[in-house]
């Protein structure tokens, strides 16, 4: 999900890009919306700053959206029973600032020919800024500033499609880029993936009633069991007896899941196309190690993000494993942080050395990314403060080079320390005594691949080569190079 007229970058002046969004969505049970509270908060990593649930009883709609975390929200009773039925589908977003926040909020609803409408979006559509300027040139009136809302107006002016699937179908083929929604209609949710499958969206069971996801754990909180993944391209329709209707209305394209769900967005316990994602992230480690091994008394990663992959280092290096970082885990949402004194100290706020662990050691410290290399100085700083003899920095990912215009929040170009800088040059910057990424081969290795294939990469890693598999058609070219206009992700 985008937002067109965000009032700043989202990145503002943080120094951590933010995540993406999660959706979950349920039928045929009596606690609909309390589970989908439950399954947005297990996917409460995908999105931080705001939250909405719409249910349905078969007849009228009912909508809860609030700023903040899950639990802020939909911990509280009265909240949960004023949305009734047993439909529910649910969204957690990063959301910009200002007064539009809380129309841009999902699931967005509408009232169509057919009925009421409700869509919750993970991904970003290329070109919706185009799509939305002929809409309101031919008289559609918007009210929020996401892309998302584009999908409802092209479904309202597709008068020729008899059913809401086929209308859903019609809106889809006129939009590019990426997209895993879930959507709720008066008596089914539908699920869809974009036909190259960037995005993630897994079909589970609980009690033989049809659960969507974005990952996993969504199932795993409510005690689902998966069925499997949604397929690129494939629309799904679930029903209140249980029935799934799967359809693939779209040109096949190849595949293209996003890599940097297995590096950073999923949660190491969700399995994303049959793969754990924790395994893979252990597996980079290893390959890491191999790749860039070096002496050195300890692995330490930067937590939490760093963990599975400074496990795997360890073991491929048989080195000694430890947390010499202490993360805070009650330190979340930016708006804690809320002047420029304040988020400058973020990192200090959210990690502590470890000191008996890192004093006198030669430390090799694992981290998943570097985007703007603001975590790591600060993380190396505190490191080398707490006594540490030598400090190497391992990276978990290749370089990140390019911005992402397929629903993740990287900043543009220009901030991306590895697209400006010489590997020694990064090395400097961030102080440290050697400096490492994986290799791209490395990292297709670690998700079961003998290495990338270049004609047809079987994932897209645009943010590690530049290759993007979709078309950019909002962005001129030099934007596709710099800045991103008035874009906001979901
Ligand atoms: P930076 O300080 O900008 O280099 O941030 C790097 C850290 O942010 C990484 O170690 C990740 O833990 C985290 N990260 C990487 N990519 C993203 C993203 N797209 N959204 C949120 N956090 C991210």
């Amino acid at each position: 999900m985008v937002d067109f007229f965000p009032s700043a970058s989202r990145f503002g002046d943080a120094d951590k890009p933010r995540e993406e969004c999660g959706v979950f969505g349920i039928i045929g049970c009596e606690t609909a919306a309390s589970h989908t509270a439950l399954g947005l908060h297990a996917l409460q990593h995908r999105g931080q700053e705001a939250v909405g649930i719409v249910t349905t009883d078969g007849d009228r709609f009912f909508a809860e959206r609030a700023l903040g975390l899950v639990g802020d929200t939909f911990a509280d009773s009265t909240v949960l029973a004023r949305l009734k039925g047993s439909a529910a589908i649910g969204h957690v977003r990063y959301a910009t600032t200002g007064e539009t926040i809380l129309r841009n909020v999902q699931p967005l609803f509408a009232e169509l020919a057919f009925g009421g409408f409700a869509i919750a979006h993970n991904g970003n559509l290329t070109n919706a800024l185009k799509l939305r300027q002929q809409l309101i040139d031919n008289g559609s009136l918007f009210q929020a500033t996401t892309d998302t809302e584009v999908i409802i107006h092209l479904m309202a002016r597709a008068q020729n499609a008899s059913t809401v699937v086929e209308r859903l179908i019609a809106a889809l083929k006129q939009v590019t880029g990426a997209y895993s929604l879930i959507c709720l209609t008066k008596d089914s949710v539908i699920g869809v993936r974009d036909p190259a499958g960037v995005r993630p969206l897994v079909l589970g069971r609980l009690d033989g009633k049809p659960v969507l996801a974005s990952e996993t754990c969504g199932l795993d909180i409510i005690g689902a069991t998966l069925e499997r993944d949604i397929s690129p391209g494939e629309l799904i329709v679930l029903h209140t007896d249980g029935r799934v209707e799967s359809f693939f209305p779209f040109d096949a394209v190849a595949s293209r899941f996003c890599v940097f769900e297995y590096i950073y967005f999923a949660r190491p316990d969700s399995d994303l196309n049959e793969k754990s994602v924790y395994a893979v992230r252990r597996r980079i480690g290893m390959e890491l190690a191999h790749e860039a091994g070096i002496n050195a008394d300890v692995v330490i990663p930067v937590p939490d993000s760093g963990v599975p992959a400074a496990i795997g280092y360890a073991q491929a290096a048989n080195l000694p494993f430890e947390l010499g970082i202490i993360r805070n885990h009650y330190v979340g949402r930016t708006f804690i942080e809320p002047t420029d004194q304040i988020r400058h100290l973020g990192v200090k706020l959210k990690h502590n050395p470890n000191r008996a662990e890192l004093k006198d050691k030669r430390v090799i410290l694992v981290d998943d990314s570097i985007v703007r290399g603001t975590t790591s100085v600060k993380i190396v700083d505190m490191v080398r403060q707490a006594g540490a003899k030598e400090v190497h920095l391992r990276i978990a990912s290749p370089p990140t080079i390019n911005p992402c215009f397929y629903g993740i929040d990287t900043p543009s170009k220009e901030k991306l320390l590895a697209s400006n800088h010489t590997l020694e040059e990064m090395r400097k910057y961030i102080g440290v005594d050697s400096l490492a990424f994986l290799s791209v081969d490395g990292l297709y290795r670690a998700v079961g691949e003998a290495k990338r294939n270049k004609e047809m990469p079987q994932y897209c890693d645009a943010c590690f080569t530049g290759d993007y598999p979709l078309p950019l058609v909002d962005m001129t070219p030099e934007q596709k190079g710099k800045k991103r206009k008035a874009l906001l992700h979901c």
